[in-house]
């Protein structure tokens, strides 16, 4: 191994556990019929799994993919990649109130759009923890019958008064000793839909008296008289994470169960279960084991679907992939892709110590993504008209300019010089600031690819404003000639002729929130929301800049943009994904 294969692996402490468990040999033999499925089902194909390592992502289908949940696909997927594993994409769906199909299309469309795929050895490892429920069920009934689960019939409040808190222990309900026969004949008729809601639960039998509050007799099942979007009416009793999440591991053979640290407690209950399950003998060494790492925080976003469901829905924002959202669709349609996206998850590492991430190491990302690749353009913002006085009228010549300057194979860009331009309003100053390089009275600037200009005079109208800005040329001073260096000048300006320009609505786009941390300590996100987060602006464009078979650009010393799904030829429509530089970078 290289060192900087060693750092790399080093950086990252699930590479690390990964490849001591492949060296040591105790994953190699794990049988998987391919077939989720108890050990009696592996046992019975005796097949020996061929992915060295299982992982696995489980949304929960209630909304859109978030970055976040993108830091958590590179993991898992980008984990299973590297070790010749398999990685399983498996809908956590056992919460019927909040779970619809669209959320599971979008996920799956989502993690394919971030180049991942769930195929291995020709298996299609897609799987829904609903299909799990007869054997969640099947195995809470074993719990009873060995002691270890019981039906309490304390309300939910009840629950709570006993559980006790960090400081004080919790007591015994009632019901906890109750015989097993009787646990098991109010569980069957609780799954046959015979109690209201909230009047019993299924609990297990656990100790009151740990400290971790999460091994106080937890809750396994609870009622919900809801149709669920896959089994519909089935069910009328549904299993809680903590027995779910286990068994959905284990039955999938999954070998590293990787979560977010807020699931770190609750690690000896994921194991104490499956512990039982393997002394009753449904389960078998090597089982699957929790890691967790630090979740990811990004500045000036919220990460939570939640959250990101009352921005829509409230219509702060227009649907779920406004190109202000950190969605996965949201930032697809910003002008990411899924290269940058993958980069940044790379540059930020995996940890287990809680960290903000600043915004603008995503846009680096992709800045450097699309710096070599990206085709460049001319786009005028705000235009203003130059007009060449000594150039002659009704005449044009062709200019050149790279498609991209890295590579000059790629070739070239034309478009006409004439005299009159239009050049932005930014690059014209009346009474120049200090350190002001581009046009003013008196100034030399060159107009990129074009010839250099001397300022002669401008117009104003009777409020102040500028009207027209006039130059006269250097004619033996255009780029690619002879003469292009004679003049040397400090400013380089864009332009644009006016006859070509093209007319195009530009979004341009900023934080959707003023404050890093919108959500910080409980705050109510909505009052940070910034007002100028989107501006919308008529600009001028390059021709046959939409002509071409690219959809995402440079515009030349503006930054990255993107043609938005919305345009139509008639209303061409782009959103600025990013400036070329960190503008919130203070100087
Ligand atoms: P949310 O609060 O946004 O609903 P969640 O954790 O409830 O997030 P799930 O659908 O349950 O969402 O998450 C699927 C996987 O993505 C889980 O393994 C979860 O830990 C991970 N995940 C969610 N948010 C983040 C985040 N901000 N950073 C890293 N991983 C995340
Ligand atoms: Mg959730």
């Amino acid at each position: 191994m290289t060192t900087i294969e060693n750092n790399m692996s080093s950086q990252n402490f699930l590479r690390r556990i990964i490849e001591e468990d492949i060296a040591s040999r105790k994953l190699d033999k794990r049988l998987w019929s391919g077939i989720p499925g108890p050990i009696s089902l592996q046992k019975n194909i005796n097949e020996i799994d061929l992915a060295s390592i299982r992982t696995r992502f489980p949304p929960e289908p209630n909304g859109y993919l978030h970055i976040g949940h993108a830091k958590s696909i590179c993991i898992n997927f980008g984990l299973a990649e590297q070790y010749n594993g398999a990685c399983h994409l498996r809908f956590d769906d056992t919460n019927p109130d909040k779970e619809n199909i669209e959320y599971v299309e979008s996920i799956i469309e989502a993690v394919k759009w971030l180049g991942f795929g769930w195929y291995n050895n020709k298996r299609n490892n897609i799987y829904f923890a609903s299909d799990y429920f007869n054997y969640m069920y099947e195995f809470a009934e074993e719990l009873i019958k060995n002691n270890y689960a019981y039906i309490d019939e304390q309300n939910d409040n009840e629950i709570k008064d006993n559980r006790g808190t960090l400081t004080a222990p919790g007591i015994d309900s009632p019901w906890r000793n109750r015989h097993f026969e009787e646990s098991l004949l109010l569980f069957r008729k609780m799954k046959d839909g015979e109690y209201p809601n909230g009047s019993l639960v299924l609990r297990a039998k656990i100790d009151m008296r740990s400290p971790n509050i999460n091994m106080r007799d937890p809750v396994m099942y609870r009622i919900r008289h809801s149709s669920h979007h896959r089994t519909g009416s089935k069910w009328c009793i549904y299993p809680m994470y903590s027995w779910a999440h286990p068994i959905e591991d284990a039955l999938e053979g999954i070998t590293h169960s990787i979560c977010t640290l807020e699931f770190e407690d609750q690690r000896s209950l994921y194991n104490w279960f499956l512990e039982k399950l393997k002394e009753i003998g449904i389960f078998a060494d090597p089982l699957p084991h929790q890691y967790e790492f630090s979740r990811l925080n990004l500045s000036y976003v919220v990460t939570s679907k939640r959250k990101l469901l009352t921005l829509v829905k409230e219509g702060y924002v227009d649907g779920w992939d406004d190109p202000r959202l950190p969605t996965i669709f949201g930032l697809r349609r910003r002008g990411y892709t899924p290269r940058s996206i993958r980069l940044f998850c790379e540059r930020i590492s995996v940890s287990k110590s809680d960290s903000l991430i600043d915004y603008s190491i995503l846009e680096q990302a992709l800045r450097d993504d699309l710096d070599l690749i990206a085709t460049r353009a001319i786009a005028i913002l705000n235009p203003l008209k130059l007009i060449i006085t000594n150039y002659p009228n009704n005449h044009s010549e062709i200019c050149y300019a790279p498609i991209n300057h890295h590579d000059k194979n790629l070739g070239y860009r034309s478009f006409f010089f004439q005299k009159e331009l239009w050049i932005d309003e930014d690059d014209f100053q009346e009474n120049p600031q200090k350190n002001y390089f581009r046009l003013f009275p008196g100034n030399l600037v060159r107009l990129k690819y074009g010839y250099v200009v001397k300022c002669t005079g401008y117009k104003k109208d009777e409020k102040g404003n500028i009207l027209e800005v006039y130059a006269e040329y250097f004619p033996d001073t255009k780029s690619g000639t002879d003469g292009a260096n004679k003049i040397k000048v400090k400013g380089n300006i864009t332009w644009l002729c006016l006859t070509e320009a093209q007319p195009v609505t530009i979004n341009l786009y900023e934080h959707l929130f003023t404050k890093p941390i919108p959500d910080n300590e409980g705050n109510n996100f909505i009052n940070y929301i910034n007002p100028n987060s989107k501006k919308t602006i008529r600009a001028l464009l390059e021709p046959d800049t939409i002509n071409r078979d690219v959809k995402t650009w440079q515009f030349e010393r503006l930054g990255y943009f993107i043609i938005d799904k919305d345009s139509t030829n008639e209303n061409i429509i782009i959103n600025r994904i990013v400036t070329l530089k960190d503008s919130y970078i203070k100087n």
